[in-house]
């Protein structure tokens, strides 16, 4: 059965098997968590980064949780810790068709699914713009009818190449509504607005966490984006590429940090959105550097185009979310890095 939404094919649902090849099940296999007394989570994008790390915290926690991904930028060895789980089910699924019924009884729903790196949304902009606003709007639908509670992960994009610095939650954002990230970022913003929406008119219980980059193992070594790029670039002892002058600033918070904010707003008596990333803020060139020291590599800085729109500062104010999640992140730079370097370094040796 699918959710009473815009009517079109039933998409195929597939369970994620011991040895990760995807496979059709039998349908009365895909329907374990319809009855039963447990908590049930949704994770959408649960193959991706972000998702996979939030799954395994969600059933470490006793949830039992369905993740759906299409697999356009997520992929299924993200769920390898998971496949042994009775309390975890994976849906390949796109979040722009229409939902399996099988997550109708849901208490927990948490929309991740989007493509997140710049290099890689900007091939797709139809499906980004879509995955954002159709997949909200279809959680957010099946939440007025369920009562579940929905999380949407914004993202620092909401705020575009931002005129205030550091960003609170209360800046509108400087946003180009037609440049090459505009896919992202307008989702993004729209997906807030869609949320707010049917909190305001629908009673939908909402959760908005504005997301600035985030780091760690099971961040894609191909993703375009500059922690992997870099670290894969030290890695192999290729040139690592700095876009513009190298002094735009990001700040980077570890993905163990992220999902622990996450799972605190979820829970969280706050409708209103949050900030959720590192408040230390580095240019891009110095993150080269330490990313050269910590590799040890010989590998040199090679500077090339800035991108359009690339932001130039980005830096989250978290006072709101220190306040009200009692959250801030525990994992430094150094740290994190050398944890993702080792993830990195196996997916070198495996290739
Ligand atoms: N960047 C870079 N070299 C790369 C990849 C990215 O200098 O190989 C820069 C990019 O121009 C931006 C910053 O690093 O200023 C962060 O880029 P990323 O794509 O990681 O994410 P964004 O924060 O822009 O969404």
């Amino acid at each position: 059965m699918l959710l009473a939404l815009p009517s079109c094919r039933q998409t195929d649902r597939f369970r994620l098997p011991r040895e990760c090849r995807v496979v059709t099940p039998a349908a009365s296999t895909v329907l374990p968590f319809s009855s039963g007394g447990q908590r049930l989570a949704v994770v959408t994008g649960g193959a991706g980064f972000l998702g996979s790390h939030l799954c395994e915290r969600l059933v470490a926690d006793d949830w039992r949780v369905i993740a759906l991904d299409n697999l356009s930028t997520g992929c299924a060895t993200n769920l390898d810790r998971l496949r042994a789980s009775p309390r975890f089910e994976f849906v390949r699924h796109d979040v722009t068709q229409p939902l399996p019924g099988t997550i109708g009884g849901a208490h927990r729903l948490f929309n991740l699914a989007c493509p997140a790196s710049p290099h890689k949304y900007q091939r797709i902009p139809v499906q980004t713009t879509l995955s954002s606003v159709v997949g909200i709007w279809q959680l957010l639908a099946l939440a007025e009818q369920t009562g579940a509670r929905v999380l949407q992960a914004s993202s620092s994009e909401v705020y575009g190449d931002p005129l205030e610095h550091p960003q609170a939650e209360t800046y509108r954002g400087h946003v180009n509504p037609i440049g090459p990230r505009a896919c992202y970022d307008e989702g993004k913003r729209c997906a807030e607005t869609l949320c707010f929406a049917y909190h305001l008119e629908r009673s939908v219980a909402i959760r908005i966490a504005r997301i600035f980059n985030t780091y760690g193992p099971r961040l894609s070594s191909d993703d375009g984006r500059v922690v992997s790029n870099f670290i894969m670039q030290a890695l192999r002892g290729e040139p690592l590429t700095v876009y513009g002058d190298g002094r735009q600033t990001r700040t980077f918070c570890y993905v163990d940090d992220t999902i622990d904010a996450l799972y605190r707003l979820m829970n969280a008596e706050i409708e209103g959105p949050l900030n959720i990333g590192s408040p230390i803020e580095y240019t891009v060139v110095e993150l080269a550097e330490i990313v050269l020291r910590l590799t040890a590599s010989r590998s040199r800085i090679e500077y090339r185009a800035l991108p359009a729109d690339d932001p130039q500062r980005r830096c989250p104010d978290i006072a709101r979310t220190r306040r009200h999640l009692d959250w801030q992140p525990k994992v430094n730079l150094e740290d994190g890095l050398r944890e993702t370097i080792g993830y990195m370094r196996t997916q070198v040796a495996a290739a």
